[in-house]
């Protein structure tokens, strides 16, 4: 079949980068030393991906335990000083689950994402779709769809891929993994989030606890069609608000049109029968309603690449280091899956004693690659590893060591594989990264956000 119109602009930079999501954002920000030509492409009007389409938590800056660690700093810790220094975080301490989260308003991030890539001088452009690749192994001209203007070129020198489903990696064919092909896909999630809610009374009632028990009871008993007897509701930023990670879609597939089509219709039709459920059922909630759907069903993993390196759950469970690491994790294995009741639940797993693991460099250099980084929720790992390894503060730390390869790749004249890992480790440390635990005995439990 042949296009009634041919590509009708050709772009050149030196770093491009895939996706805005927290991986590409990040990796736009660390690469913009003003020393090199930075682009940015992103399918949607606004940044953020995932963190801004359906969030409002960030996960894996502290370890969870009873007394947390914060593991993670560097951009990450940026994007969070921005957040706080206009009221727009708050800590969520929690001994379990994924540990204390650092909730945001994910609508002012949106801004300080845009805030931040424009400082760096990044060059965007929105609206604007993946959908081929020629590559040369020297330079890779990246063909992108824009609905008003039809097909336009970019031709760069390094290439980040932080598209979540490895975009770029599939269509230079690249090797990777699909979710699913092995073990079952992670579920998928439409998150809503509802106004007017009595948190006082919420809490008065059992707050959290009661909320459990409330799911578990409509579950089995069938007062409400719940998919699930398990989910989360919190608060937000803003007041009277509450966000939650309850819908539960399964065995659909998010890569193919038909799938993803179900999946979204299916989510939006679970969140008005959690609505139901929660005026009926939960104090705090007889007058409260959704006021948004997240903007596209959540999916937790598609494409996940084969890299120099692929991290393992024992990697994982083990705490494990490793001479080139990048970043320190030490999230859970949260695998949202079926379970054997036909329902669908969470599987957690610890690293023990509160530990972390380190994550390797090699994961994100995609094997055949040239000059390529694949960051973010499709990075090199095996489905154990990635389900304990993809929150947000280790995809904006992939994406900080990703941007910054490439400064190093370019001003050393190296492939990805191939650059100087002490040149890449300095760059990280000077930008305030965490490559070692912190000491046992330090508190850093709050690490001095202001609105804690
Ligand atoms: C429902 C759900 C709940 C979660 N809960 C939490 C949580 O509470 N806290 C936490 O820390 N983590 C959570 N996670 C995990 C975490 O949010 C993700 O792993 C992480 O945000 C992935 O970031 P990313 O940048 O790799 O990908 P994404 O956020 O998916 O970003 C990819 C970006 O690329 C763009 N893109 C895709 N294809 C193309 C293309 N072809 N051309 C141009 N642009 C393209 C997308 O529009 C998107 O902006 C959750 C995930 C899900 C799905």
């Amino acid at each position: 079949m042949k296009f009634s119109k041919p590509i009708k602009k050709f772009y050149e930079t030196d770093i491009l980068i895939i996706g805005s999501g927290s991986a590409g954002s990040t990796a736009a920000i660390a690469a913009a030393s003003g020393k090199y030509e930075v682009t940015m492409v992103e399918r949607y009007g606004f940044p953020g991906g995932t963190s801004t389409q359906m969030l409002d938590t960030f996960y894996g800056f502290f370890t969870p335990s009873a007394s947390p660690k914060k593991i993670v700093g560097g951009i990450p810790h940026r994007v969070v000083d921005a957040l706080d220094r206009t009221g727009n975080i708050f800590l969520r301490p929690n001994t379990y689950g994924a540990g204390t989260g650092v909730n945001y308003n994910p609508e002012k991030l949106k801004q300080v994402w845009d805030n931040l890539l424009l400082e760096g001088g990044v060059r965007i452009f929105y609206h604007s779709t993946l959908v081929g690749v020629e590559s040369t192994g020297e330079t890779s001209t990246c063909v992108f769809f824009h609905k008003g203007m039809g097909f336009f070129s970019i031709t760069a020198k390094r290439i980040i891929d932080a598209s979540g489903d490895a975009d770029y990696c599939h269509w230079a064919n690249l090797p990777y993994e699909k979710a699913g092909e092995k073990e079952p896909a992670q579920s998928m999630t439409t998150t809503f989030r509802m106004a007017n809610v009595e948190q006082q009374e919420y809490e008065a009632a059992g707050g959290k606890k009661m909320l459990k028990e409330k799911m578990a009871e409509a579950y089995e008993k069938g007062s409400h069609p719940l998919p699930r007897k398990e989910g989360s509701a919190h608060e937000m930023c803003q007041p009277k608000c509450i966000s939650t990670v309850a819908v539960k879609v399964v065995d659909l597939d998010p890569l193919d049109v038909e799938g993803i089509t179900k999946a979204e219709i299916e989510g939006r039709r679970q969140a008005f029968v959690f609505e139901d459920f929660f005026r009926a059922e939960v104090p705090g909630y007889q007058n409260a309603k959704i006021i948004g759907l997240s903007h596209q069903i959540g999916v937790r993993e598609t494409r996940r690449v084969f890299g120099e390196y692929r991290l393992t759950k024992a990697d994982c469970m083990q705490a494990k280091t490793f001479d080139d690491q990048i970043f320190l994790c030490g999230a859970p294995i949260e695998d949202h899956r079926k379970s054997d009741d036909g329902g669908s639940e969470t599987f957690w797993q610890y690293v023990p004693e509160g530990g972390v693991y380190g994550v390797p460099y090699r994961t994100i250099v995609p094997k055949n690659g040239q000059n390529t980084w694949a960051v973010g929720r499709c990075f090199s790992a095996t489905h154990d590893a990635h389900a304990s390894c993809r929150s947000m503060a280790q995809t904006m730390s992939m994406g900080q060591a990703a941007g910054l390869a490439a400064l190093v790749s370019l001003d050393t004249d190296q492939n990805a594989k191939n650059i100087d890992f002490n040149k890449l480790q300095d760059a990280l440390l000077n930008q305030g990264a965490i490559l070692e635990m912190p000491d046992k005995t330090a508190d850093t439990s709050r690490d001095g956000w202001k609105n804690n």
